[in-house]
């Protein structure tokens, strides 16, 4: 008997072993400011472009107050039950469409509502002052592009902000998507409203929205114990309403809706799904370029808050490594095989070909932005003269304070 695709393997639920720091001062924040102060700052080895790349995850997030999937209060420590949707269970089964459409439904409003932290702009800071020269994260919260659309991230695992159809690959805005699933489900609707005029889905933090008995994922859905999922209705792709796309071998096919537009089992495509990658899914060949490039393009890599556990992601620190890029990681708890990234370091180093931290990082970017605006000013001019030789010099006022 073969194995239902569900028991397709997550990669590593289980936590990594903790970390060695690396260098050991960077166990306080001030001492992780100064050795990722250095590996900002040294040269790059030969023939590296003098940049760095940023790879993100989960954790980036976590401060503005989405879960994550291996944090010290991620979905994987404290749901042990949680199981992500497989790709191949989303596309042969309206039974799992309808509950993972129900629960997006009621966990759209708190992702819309989610901002970027001080981690993300500082991101940004980063690569304003030409430090950071590109981005690629894994997250699907969009947090990136909204805090630094100059720099544009590759998102190697899509985006919660549109759906897709399976079908035609037309890409629509979530927002109208949403409002469709409130008029195909009125009851849902209703739910939806009282949850959030209660406040159980305004809680910023995500274990107190689960101690109000509503468990929010990282994929931005909820899951309400006992809910009715299979009464959850959902909308048909408008463009393969009109015109059905043939099936697989080449025949008619069709594409049924109820009288209130909701699609019907009776067809064979017009299948609406988040524009995320999910387990089991393969990431489209321009993004996985694009995250190569993004690599490619740099000297240094700076990993943020994830443990690496997807292979999409590992990858790219295999790749810098393999191309002698200095690695910096700042995560919280272990990551997949990082012993392998900082093997071989020269004794005494004090971040220039490595740096391994576990600070937070919406602490310590912003520190790190403060420290690289300080060290870069002219030499031999303090916050004052800087004052004088600039006209105005409102720009300067709040770094003098
Ligand atoms: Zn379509």
């Amino acid at each position: 008997m073969t194995k239902p695709y569900y028991y397709a393997r997550i990669p590593y639920k289980e936590l990594f072993a903790s970390p060695s720091i690396f260098p050991p001062s960077a166990n306080t924040l001030e001492g992780a400011v100064a050795a990722l102060h250095e590996f900002f700052t040294s040269p790059t080895p030969r023939g590296l472009p003098a940049s760095t790349a940023v790879l993100s995850g989960a954790g980036l997030s976590v401060a503005s107050g989405l879960a994550d999937y291996r944090g010290p209060n991620g979905t994987y420590r404290v749901n042990k039950s949680f199981r992500p949707i497989f790709y191949q269970e989303f596309i042969s089964n309206h039974e799992a469409r309808k509950r993972y459409w129900a629960r997006s439904f009621l966990g759209w409003p708190t992702l819309e509502k989610a901002k970027p932290n001080a981690g993300h702009i500082a991101v940004a800071d980063l690569a304003r002052l030409g430090f950071v020269s590109g981005v690629v994260t894994q997250n699907v919260d969009s947090f990136h592009t909204k805090a630094h659309l100059s720099t544009p991230a590759v998102e190697l695992h899509g985006y919660l902000r549109s759906v897709v159809c399976t079908s035609c690959r037309n890409e629509l805005p979530r927002t109208p998507f949403q409002e469709e699933l409130a008029r195909l489900n009125p009851r849902w609707a209703e739910f939806l409203a009282e949850a959030i005029a209660s406040g159980a889905l305004q809680s910023e933090s995500p274990q107190e929205r689960r101690a109000r008995g509503i468990r929010s994922n990282p994929d931005g859905d909820i899951d309400v114990p006992d809910a009715p999922y299979t009464t959850f209705r959902y909308p048909a792709c408008p463009t393969c309403l009109s015109h059905p796309p043939p099936r697989p071998d080449g025949s008619e096919g069709v594409v049924e809706v109820d009288d209130d537009g909701a699609w019907q089992p009776t067809s064979s495509g017009g299948i609406l799904k988040p524009a995320v990658i999910m387990f089991g899914e393969s990431i489209n060949n321009q993004v996985k370029l694009a995250a190569d490039e993004t690599i490619d393009g740099a000297g240094r890599l700076l990993v943020l808050a994830t443990s690496l556990a997807t292979y999409s992601a590992w990858r790219l620190a295999k790749k810098a490594k393999d191309r002698g890029m200095p690695i910096a990681i700042v995560n919280m708890g272990g990551v997949r095989g990082e012993d392998t990234f900082f093997k071989d370091l020269s004794p005494g180093q004090k971040g220039a070909e490595a740096v391994r931290t576990e600070i937070l990082t919406e602490q310590l970017l912003p520190a790190l932005v403060k420290e690289l605006e300080r060290s870069s000013r002219p030499s031999g001019m303090d916050g004052a003269s800087l004052l004088s030789a600039h006209n105005g010099g409102a720009v300067f006022k709040d770094m003098l304070s």
